[in-house]
C-alpha cells in the first residue's frame, strides 16, 4: 500500500551544513496493518512520514502509494491523490476561528465534495469520533483529546484509505492517549484504514502496531513485527527502547553466584500471562522454591508478552522438566536461557 523505495531527504541551507534527514530509507506498509515507526528526537521520522504524501520531496527515491509513483506526478494528480491520505498532528492543526463542523465542512468543500453532501459527512465522521455533540463548539472549548478527535474526524471525511498519524497523541496525558490509539484502532478495524504512525513513546507501538521500524540518525535500524522484535531484538538502540518497559537484566556476577546455588531461568513468553502462577505450581511440584528475579507482562496490541528472570532455588530440579511442566501448565515459552 505504501512503499518507500531507497528515500533520502537532505535539506540544505545557506546557514548550516546540509542535513542529511533521511539516508536511503526503504520501508513497505501493508494494506489493512498499523505501522509504526519509533526513534528519538530528530532520527527522522517526521521528514519520513512527510515524504509519504510529499509534504516533503525526497531529495532522492520513490513514493508509491496503492500501485502510483507519487514524485513523478503533476500537482493536479498529486493533490488528487492526497485526498486518499489523510494526516493527523500533534499540534491538531484546527482552524481556531472555526466551529468544529467548519473544521470538517471547509476542507471537504475546498476539496470539491458536493454540498448537499457535506453536512452527512461531517455528522457520520463526528459520531465515528464520538463528538456529535461539540458540532458548535470552538477549538478552545475542547480539551486536547477532543481536538484530536476532531483532527481525526476531519482526516477520515475525506474517506482516504492511509491515515498518517505525525505523534498524534505525544501533547495528551495517558488516559486521553490511551482513548485516542483505541480510536485508531477502532478505525483500522471498521474502516480497514492502513495506519502508519510515527511516535518516540514504545507505549504506542505496544498497544497498537502489527509491525515496527526502528529509526536512528535517518536510516531504518531494524523493523519488523512487534512480537518478534519484542522477543530478539538486535539492536542496541531497540534494545534500550524495550527496556524502558522491561526490567533490567541482573547484572552477570549476581546471576554467576545465585547459580551457583540453582537454575536461573530466564524466559520470555507470548500469548500466556501464566508466570507467577505456573512458577509457583513448579515450587510445589518440585518442593523448591522459585523466586522472581525480575518480570514483567504487558499487551502487545491482542496479545500478552512477557520476559521473567527467575531463580530456583536448589540443584535438584531437572530444569527441562520444569519447562515441560510449565508448557504444560499452558505457558508458551518463546526463548528461553537456563545458567
Ligand atoms: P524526528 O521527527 O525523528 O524528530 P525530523 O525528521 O524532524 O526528526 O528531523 C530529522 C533531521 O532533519 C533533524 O536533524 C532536523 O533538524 C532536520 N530537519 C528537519 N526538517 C528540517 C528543515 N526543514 N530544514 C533543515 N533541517 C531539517
Amino acid at each position: 500500500m505504501i512503499q518507500l523505495n531507497n528515500i533520502s531527504k537532505v535539506f540544505s541551507t545557506k546557514k548550516h551544513d546540509d542535513v542529511v534527514a533521511l539516508a536511503n530509507v526503504s520501508l513497505e506498509v501493508k494494506k489493512g496493518e498499523i505501522f509504526g515507526v519509533i526513534g528519538y528526537s530528530g532520527a527522522g521520522k517526521s521528514t519520513l512520514v512527510r515524504c509519504v504524501n510529499l509534504l516533503e520531496k525526497p531529495t532522492s527515491g520513490d513514493v508509491i502509494v496503492n500501485g502510483q509513483h507519487l514524485n513523478d506526478m503533476s500537482k493536479e494528480d498529486l493533490r488528487a491523490n492526497r485526498q486518499n491520505i489523510g494526516m493527523i498532528f500533534q499540534g491538531f492543526n484546527l482552524l481556531k476561528t472555526a466551529t468544529v463542523y467548519d473544521n470538517i465542512a471547509i476542507p471537504l468543500k475546498l476539496a470539491g465534495v458536493a454540498t448537499n453532501e457535506i453536512p452527512q459527512r461531517v455528522d457520520k465522521y463526528l459520531q465515528v469520533v464520538g463528538l456529535a455533540n461539540k458540532k458548535d463548539d470552538f477549538p478552545n472549548q475542547l480539551s486536547g483529546g477532543q481536538k484530536q478527535r476532531v483532527a481525526i474526524a476531519r482526516a477520515l471525511s475525506h474517506e482516504p484509505d492511509i491515515l498518517l498519524s505525525d505523534e498524534a497523541t505525544s501533547a495528551l496525558d495517558p488516559e486521553t492517549t490511551d482513548a485516542i490509539l483505541e480510536l485508531l484502532l477502532k478505525i483500522n478495524k471498521e474502516f480497514g484504514i492502513t495506519i502508519l504512525l510515527i511516535t518516540h513513546e514504545m507505549h504506542v507501538i505496544q498497544k497498537i502496531c502489527d509491525r515496527v521500524a526502528v529509526m536512528e540518525n535517518g536510516e531504518i535500524i531494524e523493523q519488523g513485527d512487534v512480537i518478534d522484535l519484542y522477543s530478539n531484538a538486535k539492536n542496541e538502540t531497540t534494545k534500550r527502547f524495550i527496556q524502558s518497559i522491561f526490567p533490567h537484566d541482573i547484572p552477570n556476577d549476581i546471576l554467576d553466584e545465585l547459580s551457583q546455588k540453582g537454575p536461573v531461568i530466564s524466559l520470555t513468553f507470548v500469548g500466556t500471562s501464566a508466570n507467577k502462577p505456573a512458577l509457583s505450581a513448579v515450587s510445589k511440584k518440585f518442593n523448591v522454591h522459585t523466586n522472581i528475579l525480575s518480570g514483567n507482562i504487558v499487551q502487545l496490541k491482542d496479545k500478552p508478552f512477557g520476559k521473567l528472570i527467575a531463580h530456583i532455588e536448589g540443584d535438584k530440579v531437572d530444569t527441562d522438566q520444569a519447562l515441560a511442566y510449565l508448557r504444560d501448565e499452558g505457558v508458551q515459552i518463546s526463548e528461553v536461557t537456563v545458567s
